[in-house]
This record gives structure tokens, sequence and C-alpha cells, in this order.
């Protein structure tokens, strides 16, 4: 890494009777800071002070690994102090007019890189570095570290060019008995015929009558009687609308799926008075005034529907020394819908905008949490083979490195131990089980402290806490079923119909 900057220190009044003296004391409280550092001969520190004009000093800093930037603003405090002690100036602030900085790169970026902040990046093919170039930021903007985040976000989009077109991280890791289907129908479309649901006013979302709904109920009867009460969870309720700030920001979703939220805006105004005029324009034309809208509207702060449903319970834990005895943490939540803006790549029921999910959270020790995975395998087991009965398959999605990567935990992790699992089954109408993508019906996850430090959990005894989660995604539960088991209510297994409640009569139209 190579520092290069420019700043510049603004007194509080002219410095020209004293400058020697000035810059004198910039030297010692320079010294002050590079006293600290260990390893200075490694960092090649040089420094130029020149008065540039009658209250204000040139600074020019170069450095080798340690960041000139950082070491600038340092300077401030102690100077401060020699300067208001001897010289009664005082330091009206520290700016940096320009800032390079030449760092080293694991891979080559494949194609243009922009970056927001940066006036020109440039990449040295022989040295493999990279090389930016800021102007004008202010000490907000270094102390946030958003200096070492435009690098780190630069490394992130070269090391991206490489994965893209790459297939996921997949390991098979259980495959149910081949099953013999002889369906080819989407349920979607059965479902539509039958009037089992019909599409819902907006798009990608659906409205479930009867017989659909009393099909949904079933899947639900057997999560809880056969998974969730056994294992000794709880039912909860959650919210259905989360805060960008306080949720998102510090769960990476704004990140990494800021184009799949439904944003939600709240009324500017909840005065009648105020709104007289939009409703003067619906009454008399019948039609939405948008301009007149968005005037009333406000989308700060940013607020949007649940994309999932465990970010909002972690936040409600938010910074709680939780007791000993309230762990294992064992909780599910199913009121809340979940929605997501899956624009082209929305099918039928398997992929929708708005989907009703169980979300079942788990948070505890690391060896209780393992011990809870094996149950939920077993128990996942038992409800597809013996009374979903359909064919499956477990995978990991999660590299072994991965899971491996960086935590305290002793114990020897298995594949698919930590990260995620995802539960897939074939969809006999998109074509033959080898050629055809499976459906990810839900999935399993253990993120060990990822969201424990996001959000600050903390416990009694300070002990190490994980948590993880699984989805269980009741469309694709009922699109697999269907998919697999047809439409004809006798063949569909006896262990499954006992969940059923009768079917309600279907509605006819003319
Ligand atoms: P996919 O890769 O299919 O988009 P995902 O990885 O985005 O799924 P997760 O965020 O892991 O899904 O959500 C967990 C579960 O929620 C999934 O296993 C699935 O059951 C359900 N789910 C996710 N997205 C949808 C959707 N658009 N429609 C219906 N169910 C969904
Ligand atoms: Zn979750
Ligand atoms: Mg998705």
């Amino acid at each position: 890494m190579k520092y290069n900057l420019v700043g510049k220190i603004i007194f509080n009044k002219d410095i020209t009777p004293n400058k020697e003296k000035v810059i004198e004391f910039i030297k010692q409280a320079e010294n002050d800071i590079l006293k600290k550092i260990t390893d200075l001969e490694e960092i090649n520190f040089t420094s130029e002070y020149k008065i540039e004009n009658k209250n204000s000093i040139q600074v020019i800093i170069c450095t080798k690994k340690k960041s000139a930037h950082i070491i600038f603003y340092r300077i401030r405090k102690s100077l401060a102090e020699y300067l208001g002690k001897n010289l009664h100036i005082g330091i009206s602030s520290l700016e940096i007019k320009f800032l390079k900085i030449v760092f080293p790169l694991e891979k080559l970026p494949q194609e243009d890189i922009s970056i927001p902040f940066v006036n020109v990046i440039e990449f040295d093919k022989n040295e493999k570095t990279c090389a930016i170039e800021l102007e004008k930021i202010d000490k907000n903007f270094i102390t946030k570290g958003n200096v070492e985040r435009i690098i780190k976000r630069i490394r992130e989009k070269i090391d991206h060019s490489y994965y893209e077109g790459k297939k996921e991280y997949h390991k098979v890791l259980y495959e149910s008995p081949k099953k013999n289907i002889k369906i080819d129908i989407d349920p979607t479309i059965e479902m539509v015929n039958r009037n089992w649901i019909a599409p819902a006013s907006t798009k990608g979302k659906w409205i479930y009558w009867a017989p659909a709904t009393n099909i949904f109920n079933a899947m639900e009867k057997i999560v809880l009687e056969e998974l969730l009460i056994p294992l000794g969870f709880n039912e909860m309720k959650n919210s259905n609308i989360v805060s960008g700030e306080e949720i998102w920001l510090k769960t990476g979703h704004l990140e990494g799926m800021p184009m799949e939220i439904y944003y939600v805006a709240e009324p500017k105004t909840r005065n009648t008075k105020e709104w007289e005029y939009f409703i003067d324009l619906v009454k008399i034309t019948q039609e939405i005034p948008y301009d007149e809208f968005k005037k009333m509207v406000q989308l700060e702060p940013l607020k949007g529907l649940a994309y999932a449903q465990c970010p909002s319970i972690y936040w409600a834990l938010k910074g709680k020394t939780i007791t000993d005895d309230s762990f294992p943490i064992l909780l599910f939540e199913r009121t809340t819908n979940s929605f997501r803006y899956e624009s082209g790549g929305r099918h039928g029921i398997e992929r929708v905008d708005e989907f009703h999910r169980i979300e079942v959270v788990f948070i505890g020790e690391p060896n209780d949490l393992l011990d809870l995975q094996k149950r939920f395998m077993e128990k996942y087991k038992k409800i597809f083979n013996e009374i979903l009965e359909i064919e499956w398959r477990m995978a990991s999605v999660t590299p072994f490195y991965m899971q491996q990567a960086g935590d305290i935990f002793k114990e020897d992790i298995e594949e698919g131990q930590l990260g995620t699992v995802d539960y897939e089954a074939w969809l006999p109408y998109r074509g033959s089980r080898e050629e055809t993508e499976w459906l990810e019906f839900q999935n399993f996850s253990i993120i060990g402290e990822k969201y424990i430090k996001a959000f600050n959990l903390k416990n009694q005894k300070n002990k190490l806490i994980w948590s993880g989660c699984t989805g269980i995604g009741l469309e694709r539960w009922v699109a697999v079923f269907l998919a697999q088991h047809g439409f004809n209510i006798e063949d569909w297994p006896d262990k499954f119909k006992k969940y059923l409640d009768k079917m309600p009569k279907e509605l006819k139209f003319f």
C-alpha cells in the first residue's frame, strides 16, 4: 500500500508572524504520532509543510503500509494543544484536498470498474496494483472508514467478475429414493383451472381460494405437529414492515438485494385538509393523480415489506443481555408474508412476489444448535419420505472452506453443518429429473455469530452463541406436492390425508 496525501490545516487566525514556530509544532505533533508506530522503518514516512496563505498550511504526507489520511487526522489533537498553550492559535479544520492510494490486488479486473467518490482509478497489470485518487474528502468520511471500504468494494467487484456465470457451489448431501412419477402437470395452471387460486390485484401474487388454503393448512399442520411442537418451538408474531436503518443496513440486505425489496411509503401527513386537493382530483377525475400523490408520500426514512422474517426477530433482541435459562431460544413465525420483487423470474406459485413461509429461528450454544440440526434432518426426512412421499434431495450450498472460516469453535465441523443447506425437489412438468433444475422448497442454515454480532446480542455468561433458521416455503411445498402427486386426491399418500381436512367445494363460474 502506498499513500500520497495533500491536505490543509486551517487556523483561526493569521499565523504568518509565527510561521516557523507553527511548523515546528506540527513536526512535534507528527512525532508524537510516529513514536507510537512500531514498524516505522517500513512505512517510509515523509512529510512537507508549506505556508499556503495567512491562515493555512499545506501538508504533503507520503507513507507505505500505514494510512496517510489517518495519521494526518491524528496530528490534530496534540497540535491543538501545542498551539493553544504556546501561541494561542486554534485549529479551525483539517481538510484533505487529494489522496492517492496504490494497493495490491490478488486478481486483475476483467472489465472496467466504476466506483463512487473516486476521480481516477487505474490498474497496473505488471505490478498487479490498483491506484485510486480522491479529492476533497472530509473528516467524517475518513473516520467512518469509507476509504477502506472503497478499497474493499473494488476488490469485491473484481472477485465478483470472476464468479459471474460460474455455477454456484452445490454439493448433494442426501438423495431420497426415486419415485415412479407419471404426472407432468404444472400445478399452478391446474389450480387456476379448478378455481383453487386466482391472480391477485398486483403482479406475482395470488388469492388462495378455500381448496388451495386447505392444502396449505395441511402443510402447516404437518410442520407444527411433526416438527416444531416435538422440538419445543414456540410461536410468535412479527411486524410486516422493516426499517432500512435499523435492520437492512445491519443485515446487508441493502447491499445484497436492494433490487428485490418492496419499499413502503408513509403519507407525509394525516391532515385531511392537506389531502383535500388530492381527494378533489380523485373525486372529479376518478383517476389517480400521480403527480399530486408523489407530493403527499414520503420515502424517507427507508422502509419496506418483510423480505425474510428472521432479521426483525434479531432486531427485537438488539443489545439485550439474555439470561442463561432463556437458551436455546426456539421460535417460529408464520403470520408475516415475505415480499420479493422477482420480476422476470416469476413463475406460478413457485416463484412469487409474496409468499407464505414458516420461519423457524434458533439461538443458542453451538453444540445445542448442531444437535438440533440433526433432529431437524431426521424429522424432515420422515416428513418428505413418509408423509409427503416426494422425490427430493439435500445439498450444501456453502463451500466447505467458508463453513470453517473465522470461527473459534473447536469442534470438527462436517460438510453441511455451517452455512446453508437447500432442500430441493424435482418438478416433473419441467422435464426429466436429470436435465432440469430442481426447485428449492426450503432451506436450513446455521450462520454462526453473524446476526448475533450484527445486532449485538449478549448473554449473561459471555458464552459463544450462534444462530440459525430454517425457512419453510409453503407455496413451494404445495407446488412440489401437486407436481409429483397430481390432483387426484385418492392417489395422495394416506399419511398426508390424515392432515388434510375435507376438501371444500370449488367455486364455479358461468
Ligand atoms: P431462490 O434461490 O429460489 O430465489 P432464495 O435463496 O432466494 O431462493 P431464501 O432467501 O433462502 O430463498 O428463502 C428461503 C425459502 O423461502 C426458500 O427455500 C423458499 O421456500 C422460499 N422462497 C424464497 N423466495 C421465494 C419466492 N420468490 N416464491 C416462493 N417462495 C420463495
Ligand atoms: Zn432466516
Ligand atoms: Mg431468491
